[in-house]
Protein backbone atom coordinates (compact mmCIF):
# COMPACT_ATOMS: atom_id res chain seq x y z
CA UNK A 1 0.00 0.00 0.00
CA UNK A 2 1.52 3.46 -0.73
CA UNK A 3 2.33 6.31 2.13
CA UNK A 4 -0.95 8.47 2.89
CA UNK A 5 -0.96 11.88 2.67
CA UNK A 6 -0.76 11.73 6.79
CA UNK A 7 2.71 10.11 6.51
CA UNK A 8 4.37 11.61 3.61
CA UNK A 9 3.79 15.18 5.47
CA UNK A 10 5.57 13.68 8.58
CA UNK A 11 8.15 12.15 6.88
CA UNK A 12 8.45 15.79 4.74
CA UNK A 13 8.45 17.38 8.14
CA UNK A 14 11.51 14.84 9.08
CA UNK A 15 13.50 15.52 6.62
CA UNK A 16 12.81 19.23 6.37
CA UNK A 17 14.00 19.28 9.94
CA UNK A 18 17.20 18.16 8.88
CA UNK A 19 18.42 19.60 5.74
CA UNK A 20 16.71 23.20 5.93
CA UNK A 21 19.50 25.40 6.48
CA UNK A 22 19.29 27.18 9.86
CA UNK A 23 20.74 30.76 8.68
CA UNK A 24 18.76 32.00 5.88
CA UNK A 25 19.06 35.52 5.44
CA UNK A 26 20.39 37.66 2.16
CA UNK A 27 23.94 35.95 1.94
CA UNK A 28 25.95 39.86 1.66
CA UNK A 29 29.59 40.34 2.41
CA UNK A 30 30.42 37.17 3.50
CA UNK A 31 27.07 37.29 6.13
CA UNK A 32 23.82 36.42 6.37
CA UNK A 33 21.82 39.52 7.08
CA UNK A 34 17.88 40.35 6.94
CA UNK A 35 16.49 42.33 4.34
CA UNK A 36 17.00 46.00 4.64
CA UNK A 37 12.69 46.32 4.99
CA UNK A 38 13.17 43.45 7.60
CA UNK A 39 10.57 41.35 5.26
CA UNK A 40 10.19 37.99 4.49
CA UNK A 41 8.44 35.51 2.31
CA UNK A 42 7.19 31.94 2.83
CA UNK A 43 9.16 28.89 0.43
CA UNK A 44 6.58 25.75 0.15
CA UNK A 45 7.24 21.99 -0.21
CA UNK A 46 5.17 21.66 -3.32
CA UNK A 47 4.20 17.89 -2.22
CA UNK A 48 2.34 18.86 1.49
CA UNK A 49 1.94 22.59 0.48
CA UNK A 50 3.28 23.46 3.78
CA UNK A 51 5.58 26.25 4.29
CA UNK A 52 9.62 25.48 4.68
CA UNK A 53 10.53 28.70 5.70
CA UNK A 54 10.99 32.19 5.78
CA UNK A 55 13.27 34.12 3.81
CA UNK A 56 14.35 37.60 3.47
CA UNK A 57 12.18 39.38 0.60
CA UNK A 58 15.12 41.33 -0.64
CA UNK A 59 14.95 45.02 -2.48
CA UNK A 60 16.80 48.09 -4.13
CA UNK A 61 18.53 48.83 -1.14
CA UNK A 62 19.84 45.33 -0.79
CA UNK A 63 20.86 44.63 -3.95
CA UNK A 64 23.19 48.24 -3.97
CA UNK A 65 24.48 46.31 -0.30
CA UNK A 66 25.55 43.33 -2.43
CA UNK A 67 26.53 44.91 -5.47
CA UNK A 68 28.35 47.02 -3.24
CA UNK A 69 29.94 43.86 -1.12
CA UNK A 70 30.97 42.68 -4.96
CA UNK A 71 32.74 45.51 -5.67
CA UNK A 72 35.28 45.12 -2.62
CA UNK A 73 35.94 41.75 -2.97
CA UNK A 74 36.48 42.34 -6.59
CA UNK A 75 39.08 45.32 -5.81
CA UNK A 76 40.43 43.06 -2.94
CA UNK A 77 41.05 39.79 -1.74
CA UNK A 78 38.94 38.02 -4.61
CA UNK A 79 39.95 40.28 -7.36
CA UNK A 80 43.83 39.17 -6.11
CA UNK A 81 43.27 35.92 -6.71
CA UNK A 82 45.57 34.07 -9.48
CA UNK A 83 44.23 31.71 -12.09
CA UNK A 84 45.71 28.40 -9.85
CA UNK A 85 43.74 29.83 -6.92
CA UNK A 86 40.42 30.28 -8.92
CA UNK A 87 41.07 26.46 -10.01
CA UNK A 88 41.76 25.04 -6.27
CA UNK A 89 39.00 27.13 -4.78
CA UNK A 90 36.42 26.08 -7.44
CA UNK A 91 37.67 22.16 -6.70
CA UNK A 92 37.34 23.09 -2.68
CA UNK A 93 33.39 24.34 -4.01
CA UNK A 94 32.75 20.45 -5.79
CA UNK A 95 33.64 18.84 -2.77
CA UNK A 96 32.07 20.36 -0.55
CA UNK A 97 28.96 19.67 -2.83
CA UNK A 98 29.98 16.48 -3.09
CA UNK A 99 30.30 15.89 0.97
CA UNK A 100 27.08 17.66 0.94
CA UNK A 101 25.29 15.90 -1.86
CA UNK A 102 22.40 13.74 0.37
CA UNK A 103 20.91 16.90 2.33
CA UNK A 104 21.45 18.81 -1.09
CA UNK A 105 19.19 16.64 -2.81
CA UNK A 106 16.85 16.47 0.01
CA UNK A 107 16.18 20.09 0.13
CA UNK A 108 16.00 20.32 -3.80
CA UNK A 109 12.96 17.62 -3.55
CA UNK A 110 11.45 19.21 -0.79
CA UNK A 111 11.27 22.92 -2.16
CA UNK A 112 11.25 22.11 -6.14
CA UNK A 113 9.29 18.51 -5.81
CA UNK A 114 11.33 17.04 -7.80
CA UNK A 115 11.97 13.15 -7.10
CA UNK A 116 15.07 12.48 -5.16
CA UNK A 117 16.67 10.03 -8.19
CA UNK A 118 16.66 13.32 -10.42
CA UNK A 119 17.80 15.55 -7.39
CA UNK A 120 21.02 13.42 -6.77
CA UNK A 121 22.06 13.67 -10.43
CA UNK A 122 21.48 17.46 -10.41
CA UNK A 123 23.91 17.55 -7.00
CA UNK A 124 26.60 15.49 -8.96
CA UNK A 125 26.20 17.68 -12.11
CA UNK A 126 26.84 21.02 -10.11
CA UNK A 127 29.53 19.48 -8.79
CA UNK A 128 30.96 18.50 -11.78
CA UNK A 129 30.11 22.29 -13.40
CA UNK A 130 32.68 23.43 -10.69
CA UNK A 131 35.40 21.38 -11.51
CA UNK A 132 34.78 21.73 -15.26
CA UNK A 133 35.36 24.93 -14.73
CA UNK A 134 38.30 25.24 -12.74
CA UNK A 135 40.44 23.75 -15.92
CA UNK A 136 38.66 27.12 -17.66
CA UNK A 137 40.52 29.03 -15.17
CA UNK A 138 43.69 28.13 -17.02
CA UNK A 139 42.69 28.51 -20.76
CA UNK A 140 43.05 31.87 -21.04
CA UNK A 141 45.80 31.98 -23.47
CA UNK A 142 45.05 35.51 -25.69
CA UNK A 143 46.63 36.27 -29.01
CA UNK A 144 49.68 37.58 -30.09
CA UNK A 145 50.08 39.10 -33.86
CA UNK A 146 52.98 38.30 -36.22
CA UNK A 147 55.32 41.79 -36.45
CA UNK A 148 54.41 43.53 -39.79
CA UNK A 149 55.34 47.23 -40.24
CA UNK A 150 58.17 47.92 -37.90
CA UNK A 151 58.82 46.85 -34.02
CA UNK A 152 55.74 46.47 -32.05
CA UNK A 153 53.95 44.09 -29.61
CA UNK A 154 50.41 43.20 -30.30
CA UNK A 155 48.84 40.93 -27.75
CA UNK A 156 44.95 40.13 -26.33
CA UNK A 157 44.24 39.88 -22.25
CA UNK A 158 40.85 38.89 -21.55
CA UNK A 159 39.56 40.76 -18.50
CA UNK A 160 36.34 40.19 -15.96
CA UNK A 161 33.53 42.66 -15.82
CA UNK A 162 34.04 42.96 -12.36
CA UNK A 163 30.41 42.63 -10.80
CA UNK A 164 28.27 39.99 -12.82
CA UNK A 165 24.27 40.00 -12.24
CA UNK A 166 22.90 36.50 -12.53
CA UNK A 167 19.60 35.61 -12.24
CA UNK A 168 17.88 32.09 -11.92
CA UNK A 169 14.94 29.93 -12.71
CA UNK A 170 13.33 27.46 -10.25
CA UNK A 171 12.86 24.33 -12.24
CA UNK A 172 16.46 23.34 -11.66
CA UNK A 173 17.40 25.68 -8.57
CA UNK A 174 20.98 24.23 -7.87
CA UNK A 175 22.12 22.93 -11.00
CA UNK A 176 21.53 26.62 -12.52
CA UNK A 177 23.21 28.70 -10.06
CA UNK A 178 25.92 26.26 -11.03
CA UNK A 179 25.61 26.90 -14.46
CA UNK A 180 25.90 30.47 -13.94
CA UNK A 181 28.45 30.73 -10.66
CA UNK A 182 31.36 28.33 -11.96
CA UNK A 183 31.88 30.47 -15.05
CA UNK A 184 31.40 33.43 -13.80
CA UNK A 185 33.95 32.94 -10.89
CA UNK A 186 36.96 30.80 -13.29
CA UNK A 187 37.04 34.29 -15.06
CA UNK A 188 37.14 36.32 -12.13
CA UNK A 189 34.18 38.15 -11.04
CA UNK A 190 32.85 38.83 -7.98
CA UNK A 191 28.80 37.90 -8.42
CA UNK A 192 25.37 38.80 -7.43
CA UNK A 193 22.95 35.87 -7.63
CA UNK A 194 18.99 36.26 -7.37
CA UNK A 195 17.69 33.01 -6.99
CA UNK A 196 13.98 32.26 -8.07
CA UNK A 197 11.87 33.10 -4.89
CA UNK A 198 9.94 29.44 -5.32
CA UNK A 199 13.36 27.92 -4.51
CA UNK A 200 15.46 29.87 -3.00
CA UNK A 201 16.71 27.39 -0.33
CA UNK A 202 19.53 25.14 -1.95
CA UNK A 203 21.58 28.70 -3.13
CA UNK A 204 21.30 29.44 0.54
CA UNK A 205 22.65 26.35 1.23
CA UNK A 206 24.78 27.01 -1.69
CA UNK A 207 26.25 30.39 -0.32
CA UNK A 208 26.76 29.07 3.49
CA UNK A 209 29.58 26.90 1.42
CA UNK A 210 30.77 29.46 -0.61
CA UNK A 211 31.23 31.54 2.27
CA UNK A 212 33.44 28.97 3.74
CA UNK A 213 35.59 28.92 0.89
CA UNK A 214 36.12 32.21 -1.10
CA UNK A 215 36.70 35.36 0.34
CA UNK A 216 33.76 37.81 1.26
CA UNK A 217 31.45 39.38 -0.97
CA UNK A 218 32.81 36.96 -4.30
CA UNK A 219 29.58 35.61 -4.01
CA UNK A 220 26.31 37.32 -2.93
CA UNK A 221 22.97 35.97 -2.80
CA UNK A 222 19.66 38.44 -2.94
CA UNK A 223 16.53 36.03 -2.52
CA UNK A 224 13.13 37.76 -3.18
CA UNK A 225 10.72 38.37 -6.27
CA UNK A 226 11.17 39.72 -9.67
CA UNK A 227 10.36 43.53 -9.87
CA UNK A 228 11.99 44.44 -6.08
CA UNK A 229 15.16 42.19 -6.12
CA UNK A 230 15.85 40.93 -9.76
CA UNK A 231 15.26 44.15 -11.44
CA UNK A 232 17.12 46.20 -9.72
CA UNK A 233 19.94 43.83 -10.29
CA UNK A 234 19.47 44.16 -14.43
CA UNK A 235 19.44 47.92 -13.64
CA UNK A 236 22.19 49.04 -11.60
CA UNK A 237 24.93 50.80 -12.94
CA UNK A 238 27.68 48.95 -11.37
CA UNK A 239 26.89 45.52 -12.88
CA UNK A 240 28.96 45.13 -16.05
CA UNK A 241 27.10 42.02 -17.21
CA UNK A 242 23.64 40.20 -16.52
CA UNK A 243 23.07 36.74 -17.20
CA UNK A 244 19.96 35.76 -17.17
CA UNK A 245 17.73 32.18 -17.07
CA UNK A 246 14.27 32.13 -16.81
CA UNK A 247 11.02 32.91 -19.58
CA UNK A 248 11.51 34.54 -22.88
CA UNK A 249 8.81 37.45 -21.32
CA UNK A 250 11.02 38.41 -18.37
CA UNK A 251 14.13 37.93 -20.51
CA UNK A 252 12.89 40.99 -22.84
CA UNK A 253 12.90 43.22 -20.12
CA UNK A 254 16.35 41.82 -18.89
CA UNK A 255 17.82 42.67 -22.07
CA UNK A 256 15.96 46.24 -22.16
CA UNK A 257 17.71 46.93 -18.73
CA UNK A 258 20.80 45.67 -19.93
CA UNK A 259 20.43 47.91 -23.21
CA UNK A 260 19.90 51.24 -21.41
CA UNK A 261 23.30 51.44 -20.10
CA UNK A 262 24.87 49.12 -22.64
CA UNK A 263 25.65 46.12 -20.41
CA UNK A 264 26.72 42.95 -21.97
CA UNK A 265 23.80 40.15 -21.43
CA UNK A 266 23.40 36.26 -21.87
CA UNK A 267 19.90 34.69 -21.81
CA UNK A 268 19.16 31.13 -21.66
CA UNK A 269 15.34 31.26 -22.13
CA UNK A 270 11.89 29.08 -22.78
CA UNK A 271 11.73 26.46 -25.09
CA UNK A 272 8.92 24.22 -27.45
CA UNK A 273 11.30 21.38 -28.65
CA UNK A 274 9.97 19.22 -31.26
CA UNK A 275 11.17 15.58 -31.09
CA UNK A 276 10.77 14.11 -34.45
CA UNK A 277 10.03 10.02 -34.82
CA UNK A 278 11.30 8.51 -38.13
CA UNK A 279 9.41 5.83 -39.40
CA UNK A 280 13.06 3.22 -38.79
CA UNK A 281 12.91 4.37 -34.96
CA UNK A 282 14.10 1.86 -32.16
CA UNK A 283 10.46 1.95 -30.50
CA UNK A 284 11.49 0.59 -27.43
CA UNK A 285 14.60 2.93 -27.04
CA UNK A 286 12.67 5.84 -28.75
CA UNK A 287 9.64 5.54 -26.62
CA UNK A 288 12.26 5.72 -23.57
CA UNK A 289 13.67 8.75 -25.05
CA UNK A 290 9.83 10.60 -25.67
CA UNK A 291 9.29 9.76 -21.91
CA UNK A 292 12.30 11.51 -20.74
CA UNK A 293 11.85 14.69 -23.44
CA UNK A 294 8.26 15.50 -21.89
CA UNK A 295 8.16 13.77 -18.38
CA UNK A 296 11.94 14.76 -16.70
CA UNK A 297 10.91 16.87 -14.50
CA UNK A 298 7.67 16.67 -14.53
CA UNK A 299 7.63 18.70 -17.80
CA UNK A 300 9.54 21.75 -16.12
CA UNK A 301 12.60 21.79 -18.24
CA UNK A 302 12.96 24.57 -20.68
CA UNK A 303 14.95 21.69 -23.30
CA UNK A 304 10.97 19.60 -23.00
CA UNK A 305 10.48 17.92 -26.19
CA UNK A 306 6.80 19.04 -25.87
CA UNK A 307 5.43 18.66 -29.91
CA UNK A 308 5.95 14.87 -31.06
CA UNK A 309 6.38 14.68 -34.85
CA UNK A 310 5.70 11.08 -35.61
CA UNK A 311 5.41 9.00 -38.98
CA UNK A 312 2.46 7.94 -39.74
CA UNK A 313 3.79 4.54 -40.60
CA UNK A 314 4.98 3.83 -37.33
CA UNK A 315 2.56 6.23 -35.71
CA UNK A 316 -0.24 4.02 -33.82
CA UNK A 317 2.76 1.32 -32.58
CA UNK A 318 5.00 4.30 -31.35
CA UNK A 319 1.76 5.88 -29.67
CA UNK A 320 0.67 2.84 -28.01
CA UNK A 321 3.89 2.11 -26.43
CA UNK A 322 4.67 5.99 -25.73
CA UNK A 323 0.74 5.93 -23.67
CA UNK A 324 1.50 2.88 -22.24
CA UNK A 325 4.94 3.79 -20.72
CA UNK A 326 3.23 7.40 -19.55
CA UNK A 327 0.76 5.63 -17.37
CA UNK A 328 3.25 3.56 -16.15
CA UNK A 329 5.11 6.64 -14.46
CA UNK A 330 4.99 6.76 -10.99
CA UNK A 331 3.15 10.03 -9.73
CA UNK A 332 4.02 10.86 -6.37
CA UNK A 333 6.09 11.96 -3.12
CA UNK A 334 9.29 12.61 -4.29
CA UNK A 335 11.10 11.43 -1.43
CA UNK A 336 10.33 8.03 -2.69
CA UNK A 337 12.46 6.12 -4.23
CA UNK A 338 10.46 4.63 -7.47
CA UNK A 339 8.46 7.51 -7.61
CA UNK A 340 9.10 9.15 -11.30
CA UNK A 341 6.46 12.29 -11.37
CA UNK A 342 6.85 14.18 -8.66
CA UNK A 343 4.56 17.70 -8.07
CA UNK A 344 4.33 20.94 -10.12
CA UNK A 345 6.55 23.47 -8.51
CA UNK A 346 3.31 25.74 -7.34
CA UNK A 347 -0.05 25.47 -7.37
CA UNK A 348 -0.31 28.68 -9.70
CA UNK A 349 1.47 26.28 -12.20
CA UNK A 350 -0.86 23.52 -11.64
CA UNK A 351 -3.73 26.40 -12.73
CA UNK A 352 -1.39 27.34 -15.71
CA UNK A 353 -0.82 24.05 -17.41
CA UNK A 354 -4.49 22.73 -16.45
CA UNK A 355 -5.75 26.01 -18.59
CA UNK A 356 -3.36 25.11 -21.29
CA UNK A 357 -5.63 21.90 -20.96
CA UNK A 358 -8.75 22.85 -21.00
CA UNK A 359 -7.45 25.08 -23.83
CA UNK A 360 -6.36 22.18 -25.76
CA UNK A 361 -10.17 20.43 -24.56
CA UNK A 362 -12.18 23.36 -25.90
CA UNK A 363 -10.04 23.21 -29.57
CA UNK A 364 -11.17 19.69 -29.94
CA UNK A 365 -8.30 17.81 -28.96
CA UNK A 366 -8.28 14.13 -28.53
CA UNK A 367 -6.67 13.09 -25.46
CA UNK A 368 -4.71 9.74 -25.44
CA UNK A 369 -4.14 9.93 -21.87
CA UNK A 370 -4.71 12.64 -18.79
CA UNK A 371 -6.05 15.89 -18.91
CA UNK A 372 -7.94 15.11 -15.75
CA UNK A 373 -7.41 17.05 -12.36
CA UNK A 374 -5.32 14.70 -10.21
CA UNK A 375 -8.05 13.73 -7.32
CA UNK A 376 -5.59 11.10 -5.22
CA UNK A 377 -6.76 11.25 -2.05
CA UNK A 378 -3.09 10.20 -0.74
CA UNK A 379 -1.74 13.18 -2.86
CA UNK A 380 -4.50 15.75 -1.43
CA UNK A 381 -2.80 19.04 -1.16
CA UNK A 382 -0.09 18.99 -3.61
CA UNK A 383 0.55 20.02 -6.81
CA UNK A 384 0.41 17.22 -8.91
CA UNK A 385 -0.40 16.86 -12.98
CA UNK A 386 -0.84 13.74 -14.42
CA UNK A 387 0.74 13.09 -17.51
CA UNK A 388 -0.84 14.42 -20.67
CA UNK A 389 -1.01 13.46 -24.22
CA UNK A 390 -3.07 15.05 -26.82
CA UNK A 391 -3.16 15.03 -30.25
CA UNK A 392 -5.18 16.89 -33.10
CA UNK A 393 -4.54 20.28 -31.99
CA UNK A 394 -4.30 23.08 -34.94
CA UNK A 395 -0.12 23.64 -35.07
CA UNK A 396 -1.20 27.51 -34.89
CA UNK A 397 -3.01 27.35 -31.31
CA UNK A 398 -1.75 29.20 -28.82
CA UNK A 399 -1.78 25.52 -26.91
CA UNK A 400 0.95 24.69 -29.50
CA UNK A 401 2.96 27.52 -29.42
CA UNK A 402 3.46 28.66 -25.97
CA UNK A 403 5.55 26.70 -23.79
CA UNK A 404 3.14 25.31 -21.57
CA UNK A 405 5.92 23.60 -18.81
CA UNK A 406 4.23 20.82 -17.38
CA UNK A 407 3.57 16.95 -18.21
CA UNK A 408 1.67 18.27 -21.23
CA UNK A 409 2.70 16.88 -25.17
CA UNK A 410 1.16 17.32 -28.20
CA UNK A 411 1.05 14.57 -30.90
CA UNK A 412 1.59 15.95 -34.80
CA UNK A 413 0.93 12.71 -37.68
CA UNK A 414 3.46 13.57 -40.84
CA UNK A 415 4.18 11.74 -44.28
CA UNK A 416 5.42 14.58 -46.02
CA UNK A 417 9.16 15.74 -44.70
CA UNK A 418 9.59 19.20 -45.99
CA UNK A 419 6.00 19.45 -44.60
CA UNK A 420 6.39 18.34 -40.95
CA UNK A 421 10.17 20.38 -40.81
CA UNK A 422 8.12 23.08 -41.97
CA UNK A 423 6.04 23.01 -38.69
CA UNK A 424 8.77 21.57 -36.20
CA UNK A 425 10.57 25.02 -37.15
CA UNK A 426 7.23 27.33 -36.53
CA UNK A 427 7.45 28.60 -32.84
CA UNK A 428 8.68 31.47 -31.77
CA UNK A 429 11.49 29.60 -29.55
CA UNK A 430 14.80 27.29 -30.94
CA UNK A 431 16.26 25.53 -27.82
CA UNK A 432 16.37 21.71 -28.39
CA UNK A 433 15.21 18.91 -30.69
CA UNK A 434 15.41 15.62 -30.89
CA UNK A 435 15.16 12.81 -33.80
CA UNK A 436 14.69 9.46 -33.35
CA UNK A 437 16.02 7.09 -36.19
CA UNK A 438 17.92 3.80 -37.06
CA UNK A 439 19.47 5.18 -39.91
CA UNK A 440 22.26 8.37 -39.05
CA UNK A 441 22.02 9.57 -42.61
CA UNK A 442 18.16 10.34 -42.05
CA UNK A 443 18.64 11.31 -38.17
CA UNK A 444 21.86 13.68 -39.59
CA UNK A 445 19.99 15.51 -41.95
CA UNK A 446 16.91 15.81 -39.75
CA UNK A 447 19.73 17.34 -36.81
CA UNK A 448 20.79 19.90 -39.73
CA UNK A 449 17.38 20.65 -40.72
CA UNK A 450 16.04 21.91 -36.68
CA UNK A 451 16.49 25.45 -35.74
CA UNK A 452 17.78 24.61 -32.03
CA UNK A 453 20.70 25.21 -30.16
CA UNK A 454 20.90 21.16 -29.48
CA UNK A 455 19.82 18.41 -30.92
CA UNK A 456 19.67 14.69 -29.66
CA UNK A 457 19.96 12.18 -31.53
CA UNK A 458 18.27 8.45 -30.38
CA UNK A 459 18.36 10.21 -26.67
CA UNK A 460 17.22 13.26 -24.68
CA UNK A 461 17.89 15.35 -21.79
CA UNK A 462 21.69 15.22 -22.01
CA UNK A 463 23.79 17.67 -20.91
CA UNK A 464 27.53 16.37 -20.85
CA UNK A 465 29.69 19.29 -19.55
CA UNK A 466 31.65 20.71 -22.29
CA UNK A 467 28.67 20.58 -24.95
CA UNK A 468 27.39 23.90 -25.50
CA UNK A 469 24.23 24.80 -24.51
CA UNK A 470 21.59 27.48 -25.34
CA UNK A 471 19.06 28.80 -27.88
CA UNK A 472 18.57 29.87 -31.24
CA UNK A 473 15.63 32.59 -32.18
CA UNK A 474 13.45 33.41 -29.06
CA UNK A 475 15.11 30.89 -26.76
CA UNK A 476 18.32 32.72 -26.01
CA UNK A 477 21.45 34.78 -26.68
CA UNK A 478 25.04 32.58 -25.40
CA UNK A 479 26.21 29.56 -24.59
CA UNK A 480 26.62 27.79 -21.19
CA UNK A 481 28.10 24.52 -19.67
CA UNK A 482 30.89 25.08 -22.50
CA UNK A 483 34.84 26.60 -22.38
CA UNK A 484 33.06 29.24 -24.91
CA UNK A 485 30.93 30.59 -21.74
CA UNK A 486 34.08 31.45 -19.92
CA UNK A 487 34.40 34.21 -22.66
CA UNK A 488 30.91 35.33 -22.16
CA UNK A 489 31.95 36.66 -18.76
CA UNK A 490 34.59 38.21 -19.66
CA UNK A 491 35.94 41.60 -22.29
CA UNK A 492 38.82 41.11 -24.99
CA UNK A 493 41.24 44.29 -24.54
CA UNK A 494 43.89 44.35 -26.89
CA UNK A 495 47.14 45.80 -26.08
CA UNK A 496 49.46 47.66 -28.95
CA UNK A 497 53.06 48.36 -27.65
CA UNK A 498 55.37 50.41 -29.64
CA UNK A 499 59.05 48.86 -29.77
CA UNK A 500 60.30 51.54 -31.56
P1 LIG B 1 10.67 33.58 -14.87
O1 LIG B 1 11.13 34.29 -16.09
O2 LIG B 1 9.32 33.86 -14.35
O3 LIG B 1 11.66 33.91 -13.66
C1 LIG B 1 13.03 33.63 -13.74
C2 LIG B 1 13.76 34.52 -12.74
O4 LIG B 1 13.60 35.88 -13.12
C3 LIG B 1 13.25 34.42 -11.31
O5 LIG B 1 14.35 34.49 -10.43
C4 LIG B 1 12.39 35.67 -11.17
O6 LIG B 1 12.28 36.15 -9.85
C5 LIG B 1 13.17 36.65 -12.02
N1 LIG B 1 12.40 37.80 -12.53
C6 LIG B 1 11.06 37.88 -12.73
N2 LIG B 1 10.74 39.11 -13.19
C7 LIG B 1 11.90 39.80 -13.31
C8 LIG B 1 12.23 41.11 -13.76
N3 LIG B 1 11.31 41.96 -14.18
N4 LIG B 1 13.53 41.46 -13.78
C9 LIG B 1 14.49 40.61 -13.38
N5 LIG B 1 14.24 39.35 -12.92
C10 LIG B 1 12.96 38.96 -12.90
O7 LIG B 1 10.91 32.05 -15.15
P2 LIG B 1 10.58 30.82 -14.19
O8 LIG B 1 9.11 30.62 -14.20
O9 LIG B 1 11.29 30.94 -12.88
O10 LIG B 1 11.32 29.62 -14.97
C11 LIG B 1 10.76 28.97 -16.03
C12 LIG B 1 11.31 29.52 -17.34
O11 LIG B 1 12.72 29.40 -17.38
C13 LIG B 1 10.80 28.73 -18.52
O12 LIG B 1 10.47 29.62 -19.56
C14 LIG B 1 12.02 27.88 -18.91
O13 LIG B 1 12.01 27.45 -20.24
C15 LIG B 1 13.13 28.81 -18.60
N6 LIG B 1 14.41 28.08 -18.43
C16 LIG B 1 15.37 28.19 -19.40
C17 LIG B 1 16.57 27.48 -19.28
C18 LIG B 1 17.63 27.58 -20.33
O14 LIG B 1 18.77 27.21 -20.04
N7 LIG B 1 17.33 28.05 -21.53
C19 LIG B 1 16.79 26.69 -18.16
C20 LIG B 1 15.80 26.60 -17.19
C21 LIG B 1 14.61 27.31 -17.34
Amino acid sequence: MGDTAESIRQKHEETAAEVVPEELGLFIGGEFVDAASGETFETRDPTTGDVLADVPAGGPEDVDRAVRAASEAYEGEWGEQGASDRQRLLHEIADRIEAERKAFAMLESLDNGKPTGESFGDVAVAADHFRFFAAATRLDEGITLPADDGPRHVSTVQEPFGVVGQITPWNFPLLMAAWKLAPALAAGNAVVLKPAEETPLSALKLAGILGDVLPDGAVNVVTGFGEEAGAPLTEHPDVGKVAFTGSTPVGKQVMKAAAERIADVTLELGGKSPLVVHPDVDVEKGVRAAVLAIFYNTGECCTAGSRLFVHEDVADEFLDALVEAAEGLTMGDPLERDTRLGPKVSPEQVDRTMSFVEDAREEGATFLTGGEPVEDPDLAGGSFVAPTIVEGLDHDSDTVQQEIFGPVLEVFRWDDYDEMMTLANDVDYGLAAGVLATDIETAYRTAKDIEAGTVWVNQYQDFPAGMPFGGYKQSGIGRETAFETVNHYTRTKSIDVSLR
